[in-house]
């Protein structure tokens, strides 16, 4: 049986683990998902889910539970991670803020890339579109109030980019070894990328 944890302190955790059930039954695979509320049960893992939200407060109560290090710990190991949106804010090596303007504290810094947030604006600049993604096709992309990433450095790749009339070409997932970081809702419309998940984490 293979596990797949999905942080579940805030966000859309609900729709990550309906895509990842799906997931499960239209690639057949036989797959168990485990809510992480607490440090003990990332230890029974064999991959992750970091979904969107609010990452301020997903990082503020994953540090009052006392789950960063061995989050941090558990991704930096080779776990198969799947980071959306507030997800892939929480695991980039340096974030800014497009709205508040503020700096921000370095978060989990497991990703080498840095994120620009809420760069489409606010709720009402929250769009949708098709994208390209490199390895997965055309996909149907959701973005709600989501970051760009501004910089990428080895080991991460660039895996799409979108055309945006505002900002122009900006990339929007990227790829480093067990990591894919998306900054739109891939839960909301494909099971493509947690098919993706379960796939390495069977490996
Ligand atoms: N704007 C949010 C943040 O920076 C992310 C939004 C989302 O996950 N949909 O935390």
């Amino acid at each position: 049986m293979t596990r797949i944890g999905v942080l579940a302190l805030q966000g859309d955790v609900e729709e990550h683990i309906y895509a990842l059930m799906k997931a499960s039954k239209t690639s057949n695979l036989n797959v168990e998902v485990v809510e992480v509320k607490k440090p003990s049960q990332l230890d029974s893992i064999d991959g992750l889910v970091i979904p969107g939200g609010e990452s301020t407060t997903i990082r503020y109560l994953a540090s009052y539970i006392g789950l960063t290090p061995k989050l941090k710990a558990k991704i930096e190991e080779g776990i198969p991670t799947l980071a959306t949106c507030a997800g892939l804010v929480i695991l980039a090596k340096k974030a800014r803020d497009a709205v508040l303007k503020e700096p921000e504290q370095s978060l989990l810094g497991v990703l080498n890339v840095e994120v620009l947030r809420n760069a489409f604006g606010r709720q009402k600049d929250s769009f949708e579109t098709k994208l390209l993604v490199e390895g997965f096709g055309e996909v149907k992309a959701v973005f709600i109030r989501a970051p760009i990433v501004t910089e990428v450095w080895n080991p991460a790749k660039p895996i799409s980019k979108l055309n945006h009339p505002k900002l122009g070409e900006v990339i929007v997932a990227v790829k480093q070894e067990n990591i894919i970081g998306l900054a739109f809702h891939p839960e909301l419309t494909t099971t493509a990328f947690h098919e993706w998940l379960i796939n390495e984490a069977i490996k």
